[in-house]
């Protein structure tokens, strides 16, 4: 029978947020287990191309500049501290980074390559094997993980968390034989990453099923703004599973997005065309195509000096399903990108429940607001992840009242009551729901939509372990989308197509409904 860890620091998820923590726990001498449900690779992180954005040269930037651009994309939710966070920390996590191993694109043996992608007021990002970025970074976390004491659980699952008088003291999972087990840690960490998953065109892995968020839900940790799906604008319109995707860097490198009759029409939409930020770019994509029923519009690329270069990964992608970006444009329409909700953290990614922390994709921080801005979000699970190991490290255990934890106060959790195969309802495989979310909860959204969603979601029971935490967090994506009528960010309601100021705030889980808390007024806005 597999070992069972008796550890410190449980770490649930090998991506750039779940391996960052576990290095720095296990380099500051605690015991550390990290389990993720694949091999110790598999992740989100690894798909990543654009790169990461951090403000590592002062005489062209600086951490001021890099807050504003993040702030603006944030459309009004960002947590302003957590913003203030990400952006002062990230150049020394990504120096330490470059210290652990990983090797980016230099534009001469001392400086590092930049480039630019939407809603950046300058060229901030730097990358890896072109646009191999997240496979870089994941190559040298690994290795670097590798090389500590920590203990590596591959292929097991983690089911929920084990909670006893309102604390987390470990979780449930499933072992590769299919043996379930209690692990027990001091502190758990959840960095289980995004999902994707819950729509059938989207950018993630098969591995993005939102299990961390359904986790909290089910246990009554606050979860809050998943209403913020973020559509990628530029995936390539191929049946694949996951879409490819054409990074964001194409158009900072001068790729131009064309409609139909090739016209350039970012010009007439934003004052940064097409490096617009996302959300503004795959809401005029969405547009066109709902407008002139079209499956998809244009990516110019053919400007791109260097193409195979440049972008080995995304060269390869067209390669493999006949196209050439150099002499012709690739078809491109949103998918589901990246999930900015999730589980509600204070600046030190702590929870409502004690012994619980969130880091990465799953947790909601509070630094991408109603959208993302490009290239942050690596930069977040860097951030981040190190900022709970070092608050544990410093003796913390329960949440304080800062970033997104602001104006939650933290009810006795109250247990989800979920929807089991046991229950009556129609049996739902992951393409029935992703059928349902993908038609009815897409980038542009109503309340019809949104009412037809909740109610065939309602009526669904999932196959299996993923389908069942795909269905808490696509039932609490609708719900809030329903309740949000207002458009903000990525979270687009043609029946209310204004952003309203009186949904200046988040809709926050507890328990089964969505509870609206108004954004108090910022601690600092340095
Ligand atoms: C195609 C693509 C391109 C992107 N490009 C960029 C970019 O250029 N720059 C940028 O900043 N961001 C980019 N992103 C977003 C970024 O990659 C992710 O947001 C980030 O990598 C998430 O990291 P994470 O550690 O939070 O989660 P992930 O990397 O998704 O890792 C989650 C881990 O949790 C494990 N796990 C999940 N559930 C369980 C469970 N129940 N039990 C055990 N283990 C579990 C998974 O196996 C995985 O190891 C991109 C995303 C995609 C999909």
């Amino acid at each position: 029978m597999p070992a069972r860890p008796d550890v410190d620091l449980l770490v649930l998820g090998s991506g750039v947020a779940g391996l960052s923590a576990a290095i720095r726990a296990a380099r500051a001498g605690r015991s550390v287990a990290v389990l993720t449900k694949g091999e110790l690779a598999w992740s989100a992180t690894q798909y990543a191309q654009g790169g990461v954005a951090a403000a590592l040269e002062e005489d062209v930037d600086s951490p001021d500049l890099h807050f504003a651009d993040t702030i603006s994309a944030g459309v009004g939710l960002c947590d302003v501290d957590a913003v203030r966070v990400l952006v002062t920390e990230g150049p020394a996590r990504v120096r330490e980074l470059i210290g652990l191993g990983a090797e980016f694109d230099r534009a001469s043996d001392t400086d590092l390559a930049y480039t630019r992608e939407g809603g950046h007021s300058v060229a901030r990002i730097v990358h890896a094997g072109g646009d191999a970025t997240g496979a870089e970074i994941e190559r040298a976390l690994v290795s670097a993980v590798r090389d500590t004491a920590a203990m590596v659980h591959e292929r097991w699952f983690a089911l929920d968390l084990l909670v006893v008088d309102g604390r987390a003291v470990g979780v449930r999972a499933v072992d590769p034989t299919g043996a379930e087990h209690e692990l027990r840690a001091t502190h758990t960490i959840l960095a289980t990453g995004g999902a994707g998953q819950c729509f059938a065109v989207t950018t993630n892995p098969l591995l993005s099923t939102g299990d961390g968020i359904a986790m909290a839900r089910r246990a009554g940790v606050a979860v809050a703004d998943v209403e913020f799906m973020q559509f990628h604008p530029t995936a390539l319109d191929h049946p694949s599973m996951p879409r490819p995707l054409l990074s964001e860097a194409l158009r900072g490198e001068g790729a131009v997005l064309r409609d139909d009759h090739g016209h350039a029409f970012m010009l007439s939409e934003h004052a940064l065309e097409d490096l617009a930020p996302r959300d503004v770019v795959a809401r005029a994509i969405a547009r066109r195509l709902n407008d002139g029923d079209l499956p998809h519009l244009w990516l110019d690329a053919t400007p791109i000096p260097n193409f195979a270069r440049r972008f080995p990964t995304v060269w390869r992608a067209c390669q493999l399903v006949g196209l050439d970006p150099t002499r012709e444009w690739l078809p491109v329409a949103p998918a589901a990108h990246y999930l900015s909700g999730g589980i509600c953290t204070d600046l030190d990614g702590a929870t409502t429940m004690p012994g619980v922390w969130a880091c990465g994709e799953v947790a909601r921080s509070g630094v991408h607001g109603a959208n993302r801005l490009a290239s942050n979000s690596l930069l977040d699970g860097l951030v981040f992840g190190s900022r709970c190991v070092d608050a544990i490290v410093a003796g913390k255990d329960e949440a304080e009242e800062t970033g997104v934890l602001r104006g939650i106060e933290a009810p006795p959790p109250t247990p989800l009551e979920v929807p089991t195969a046991t229950r009556a309802g129609r049996r739902a495989t992951r393409e029935d729901l992703q059928r349902v979310m993908t038609r009815d909860a897409g980038v542009l959204r109503d309340g019809g939509s949104l009412t037809r969603a909740h109610d065939a979601l309602e009526s669904m029971q999932p196959t299996d372990r993923e389908v069942a935490n795909l269905l808490v967090v696509s039932r609490a994506l609708v719900d809030a989308a329903l309740a949000r009528e207002e458009s903000r960010g990525t979270h687009t309601r043609l029946d209310f197509p204004e952003t309203n100021p009186a949904f200046l705030g988040r809709l926050v889980f507890t328990d089964a409904e969505p509870r609206f808390v108004r954004l108090p007024e910022p601690a600092a806005t340095r």
